[in-house]
């Protein structure tokens, strides 16, 4: 487990929940890049990875890098500790954020936004991509307030 730190969701694993489906966006995300899952078919991003494309019912997909901007839609602050030793890592930021290179909607992740005032963080803010390697096999992508 990671050090605990205000503003900072601990990693409570060190493995990613991956499969053969999955595992190209941790290896990517270890090398510093985020993915998106394009459908083939229609060029639909969707996030998690379905077995079948929602708009065109295709099953077949491509790991693509995205630039790694987003979007906040929707963010809650956590101030409650949900456990004793998360204590010094409240209050933090969860969020949902529409991924840049995408068309939005379908393409959205649930991250810790860090290095950001909890208070002053708002829906349509516009955020980027970090990475924070918390063991050998598991980098975790979080979003920070994106300067310029
Ligand atoms: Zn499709």
């Amino acid at each position: 487990m990671s050090d605990v730190r205000q503003g900072v969701w601990p990693s409570p694993i060190d493995d990613p929940y991956a499969n053969e489906v999955t595992q190209p966006f941790w290896d990517a995300a270890a090398d510093g890049r985020l993915l998106g899952y394009r459908c083939d078919g229609c060029g639909t991003f969707i996030s998690p990875p379905p077995p079948r494309c929602f708009q065109c019912q295709g099953t077949a997909f491509t790991w693509v890098d995205l630039p790694g901007g987003g979007t906040i839609y929707s963010f809650t602050v956590v101030r409650h500790p949900l456990a004793p030793y998360l204590q010094a890592a409240v209050p933090y930021v969860s969020a949902v954020v529409e991924l840049d290179g995408t068309q939005g909607a379908g393409a959205r992740l649930l991250v810790n936004v860090i290095d950001c005032d909890p208070d002053g963080v708002q829906i349509g803010d516009r955020v980027e991509v970090t990475f924070e390697k918390v063991s050998e096999t598991l980098t975790v992508p979080r979003f920070r307030p994106r300067l310029g």
